[in-house]
This record gives structure tokens, sequence and C-alpha cells, in this order.
């Protein structure tokens, strides 16, 4: 069997793993995609027919961290098999081929058509481009020729979708993101800084088994990983609603694993699945390592004030409490405040051992472990 015709199940069993693994690989999409349990069964039958689909790789004003990521994916259920299958014809980072044999592989798959273009980092737009430029071409000239062919624009990190860090104010470059420039195309994004490359993964498997993109949200996000706000899922959750908070780097709520928001931490208002995926192979993510999100999966995150501490104030009614699951874009960082002044002591002492029965990551947390004073913020503010 060709490179050409190889199917991901055959990359499965070339690289000595079994069908059953490869079962287990279209389960966890399933489950990645937020699909029914039953739709494992059309992804293994997408996925088990020869198929490639060839991918240009553009990578602009970034720092290569979305393809680290991608890259560092250790076992077969993320890149290798999708860049198996999908050829990655051109990555200036990562493919052989340099100078003018590499501008000719992408000149001929952009002749070609029928491939998916992925974008990492922002365009540069200032002085004609001159910050951001690849054999003498800008930026802008670059991902106008490479998407014009492409069946679909997938935009990876922050620094792609929304501008990133090279756009924080004064944003000297004048930098946009994929979507701001190209108009005529489904580009979707994966936001995140990096992103996460199960996301991506499931994305290019939901692309195979239906052939389009994944539903989006209104910034373009598929809504299987960017439909649910982190502090719904996250697991310092009980302590959030019990009003339990790190107050300083360090202090016993800190090592206890309290909850991060009067730290500055954007769970709040940021939508991602951070806490169900995890980052290196679900090792970890940001806030089990007990640092607050910087909301990196939303436009603008590095101008948002992100690691200034939150003073919680304000005492309302417990119906101003925001439920879990609730509706996309209703959340603000005042609600979220106003959340932490208004549960109750009650309430929260029981949504806490709640969170705790069903996780057991909360064991041996209890108020006493910290051995600060409760201040006049926090979980004594309950009305
Ligand atoms: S504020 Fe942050 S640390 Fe606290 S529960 Fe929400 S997401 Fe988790």
């Amino acid at each position: 069997m060709s490179f050409q015709e190889i199917s991901v199940l055959q990359s499965f069993l070339n690289r000595g793993y079994s069908r059953r693994d490869f079962l287990k690989f279209c389960s966890y999409m399933a489950g990645a995609l937020a699909l029914p349990k039953s739709s494992a069964a059309w992804i293994e039958k997408a996925l088990t027919a020869p198929k490639r689909t060839p991918v240009v790789w553009l990578e602009l004003q970034d720092c290569a961290g979305c393809s680290e990521a991608f890259l560092r994916s250790s076992n077969p259920t993320a890149a290798e098999v999708v860049l198996d299958v999908l050829s990655v014809d051109y990555h200036e980072t990562i493919m052989a081929a340099a100078g003018k044999q590499a501008e000719e592989a992408k000149a001929a798959t952009i002749a070609a058509g029928g491939y998916i273009l992925v974008v990492e980092g922002s365009i540069s737009l200032g002085n004609d481009g001159v910050y951001c430029c690849i054999g003498g071409r800008s930026s802008e000239d670059l991902i106008r020729e490479a998407a014009a062919n492409a069946v679909a624009v997938v935009a990876v990190g922050n620094c792609a979708t929304f501008g990133g860090i090279p756009k924080a104010r004064p944003n000297p470059t004048e930098a946009i993101g994929v979507m701001d420039l190209i108009t005529d195309k489904p580009v979707l994004n994966i936001p995140g800084c990096p992103m996460n490359p199960v996301n991506l993964t499931a994305t290019v498997v939901h692309f195979l088994t239906f052939g389009a993109l994944p539903e989006m949200d209104q910034l373009h996000r598929p809504l299987f990983a960017f439909g649910q706000l982190i502090h719904n899922n996250c697991e310092r959750r009980g302590h959030f609603d019990a009003g339990e908070f790190v107050r300083a780097w360090g202090d016993a709520g800190h090592r206890a694993g309290w909850c991060l928001y009067q730290m500055g931490c954007k769970g709040p208002i940021s939508y991602h699945n951070c806490p169900i995926v995890r980052y290196n192979d679900g090792t970890n993510w940001p806030i089990g390592a007990g640092h607050p999100c910087i909301g990196c999966s939303e436009p603008d995150f590095w101008d948002q004030d992100t690691y200034y501490p939150i003073t919680l104030q304000e005492h309302l009614p417990a119906n101003t409490y925001p439920a879990v699951g609730e509706v996309k874009g209703t959340v603000t960082p005042e609600g979220a405040a106003v959340t932490a002044g208004a549960v109750g002591v009650v309430a929260g002492a029981a949504l806490a051992f709640g969170y705790t029965v069903m996780t057991g990551r909360a064991k041996g947390i209890t108020p006493e472990a910290n051995e600060e004073e409760p201040s006049e913020e926090g979980h004594e503010h309950h009305p």
C-alpha cells in the first residue's frame, strides 16, 4: 500500500499498535468531539478508508509553541497518526526540504488544491508587512495565496486566531488574526497558548469523518472544545462555591488547592476544554499546577491585566449565582465576583462536600488547613 493510500487504521498497525488501540482512539475522538458513543462507529469507518488529505502549515508571527505542542504528543492518539494520514506537504519548521525545494512543494500543493491550510502565528500588516517576511514575501501575501485553493483554513494558537501576544498593546507590527483577513473561506479557530493538539486532531478527524468542519461559535471556535466555561469544569470549583480562595502565592489555601479567582484567574470568562482534556497527554493543566487561568483562548488575553489580583467586596443575593452549564457569553468578570460573595455557607459547604466525594481531588482540604485568618473578603461574606 502506498503512502498516498494509507488509512489511520493502517497507520496504527504499521506502528505496532493493535486494532483494539485503534478502536479506543475512535471512542476517544468521539468523546473529544462531544458526540454520542455510537458515533465511534462512523469515525471507525471513515478512518479505515484509505485517504490522504494534504496540509500546508504556514508559520507566521509566533513562537512555534503550537508546532511544539503538536509534535510533542507522545502517543498515537494525536499528532503522529494525523501526520501520517494528512501528509503535511509544507511546514517550514519540520519539513526536511528547504529553500527552493520547499517552496516548490508548497506551490505544487497549492496548484493541486483540496488541502487544509493550517496557520500558526499572526499576520503583520505594519509597514507593508516588513516585520514578518518569508522568502522575501510578506505574511499577508503568503496567506492570501495559500488560502486561495484551500478547502478549509484552520488557525491554531491565539496568535493566528485573535492576533495573540504580537497584537498586545501597542501592537507595533499591526498584527491581526486569520479570520480578520480571510473572509471568503471557512476559517476555524483553535485558540490557546499553545493550542491543545487534541483539539486539532479531533477537528481533523471530524473533517475526515463528516467532510466538514465542526460546529462553531461566533468566534469560529469549535463548540466541542470551546462550548463551556473553564470555570464550569474546574477541579477547584467547589472551593469557589464555598468561598475558599488563595489570597497570596504559597499561602495555606494555595498549597491546599483552593480557588485562584482572587489571584486573577480568568476561568469564569474563558471558554476551553482545558480542565477535561488537559495538556501533555492529559498530565496536567495550568490551574491543576497552581497557576490561574490567563484566558489564552479568548481575544486580547494579554491585555486583560492577567496577573492583577481581584478583590471580592460585593455581597448580593444568591439568585445571581451562575449555574453550572451557564449558556455561553452570559458570565462577566463582575458576575463571577458577585458569585464569589453571594453563595451561602451551607450551600457552599454542601457543594464543596459533594465535589469532594465525586472527584476525590479535594481530599484532606479543610478550612483548618488554611493557616491564615480569613479576611473580610471571601467565605465570611455570605448572606
Ligand atoms: S475561578 Fe479559576 S480556579 Fe477558581 S474555580 Fe473558577 S476556573 Fe477554577
